[in-house]
């Protein structure tokens, strides 16, 4: 997608060699007319699933997720990171190393959102190794629902998360899919 691999180039951060830093206009501060065209992409590209449900990880994959939602018209569902005094009884969770924080979380999804049968797109900002994808495909698997695909804005092609998650299967759309970074340059695929 032109539009972003322009965004990372202008406003991106390189701050490590594993780690790009777009609190510009996804991780912090929201470029919506960007999310918008994010939105819409997405639902392109999965315009040949029949999804019921959107699923995503709070907090940086709720806004591209809300916005393919509104394309499609249909629920947007966000993860939990922290427990919370309203999110209680019947919860779906996984457990997930979270690669820029290098901490363990466990997510959870209350029952109430995610039924069998549900056809579910799940949607993230980075795809790194795979953790934060893995743990919500197994809260759909929990639901007893089916991932019809993985939506990912940024795919840092170089780790392993994508190519994993292809080898079994999954369906992964990545809207920029970044081969290499370093501070003077990123190369797209
Ligand atoms: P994974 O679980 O695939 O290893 O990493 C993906 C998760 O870690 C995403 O939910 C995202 O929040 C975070 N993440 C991974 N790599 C990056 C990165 O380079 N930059 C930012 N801002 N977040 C990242």
């Amino acid at each position: 997608m032109q539009l972003l691999q322009d965004k990372i180039r202008d406003f991106g951060n390189v701050l490590s060699p594993t780690v790009l830093k777009v609190d510009a206009f996804l991780n912090h501060q929201i470029d919506a007319a960007l999310m918008k065209a994010v939105g819409e992409e997405f639902a392109e590209r999965f315009k040949d699933v029949q999804a019921t449900k959107i699923l995503t990880l709070e907090s940086s994959g709720i806004a591209p997720a809300t916005m393919l939602g509104l394309v499609l018209g249909l629920p947007v569902i966000f993860a939990r990171k922290r427990k919370s005094l309203t999110l209680s009884g019947n919860l779906l969770s996984a457990t997930v190393h979270s690669f820029t924080k290098n901490v363990t979380s466990e997510i959870s999804v209350s029952r109430d959102f995610l039924q069998a049968g549900d056809q579910v797109i799940i949607i993230d900002d980075f795809l790194a190794n795979g953790e934060a994808v893995r743990g919500l495909l197994s809260v759909v698997a929990q639901a007893e629902a089916t991932a019809v695909g993985v939506g990912i804005v940024i795919e840092k092609g170089f780790q392993h998360g994508g190519k994993e998650l292809r080898d079994n299967g999954v369906r992964v759309e990545s809207l920029a899919i970044i081969d290499s970074m370093d501070t003077d340059h990123i190369r797209f695929r």
